[in-house]
């Protein structure tokens, strides 16, 4: 566990949310749905999978944006608007932004989803690519094999 450099400290643009991790991430992602071409205004999201109990806002109050949605509620700084992280209900993890971390130089997706959807030039250099969203029963190899070879802080 000492290899991911736990614990992480991150920060909207403007500085008023900051937040820690503590857990190491399950799993990376990229995901080219056209929700995330909207949410991001980019090309896709990267999104860091954090169990729940290794995440914590410590500073600031992010409110709920995108569609607000029960099923998962999208997270943002009420200043700067920034997309900072997801909760999916019923789920024991949070879908985090890694690039409101302090160093997010070493990330790099593992698995891409929605690639359907991917806007032509758009490359994520992830391993395995679906053209939807994962099957349900593929997360647990998928979270094994980022765990042994997925990109680790320097
Ligand atoms: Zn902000
Ligand atoms: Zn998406």
């Amino acid at each position: 566990m000492t290899d991911w450099k736990l614990p992480w400290s991150a920060s909207c643009l403007c500085g008023q949310v900051k937040m820690r991790i503590t857990a190491p991430p399950m799993v990376a992602m990229a995901c080219h749905c056209r929700a995330c071409q909207k949410l991001t205004s980019g090309a896709y999201s990267l999104t860091l999978l954090i169990p729940e109990d290794g995440f914590a806002v410590i500073e600031g109050a992010p409110v709920i944006g995108g569609l607000h949605r029960a099923e998962i509620q999208h997270s943002f700084c009420p200043n700067c608007k920034n997309w900072l992280f997801s909760r999916p209900q019923g789920r024991p993890f949070v879908n985090f932004r890694p690039a409101m971390l302090g160093d997010s130089s070493w990330v790099q997706p593992y698995v891409e989803s929605c690639v359907e959807d991917r806007l032509p030039g758009a490359v994520s250099g992830a391993k395995h690519a679906y053209e939807g969203f994962p099957p349900p029963g593929d997360y647990a190899k998928l979270m094994e094999g980022y765990a042994r070879e997925g990109a680790k802080p320097e």
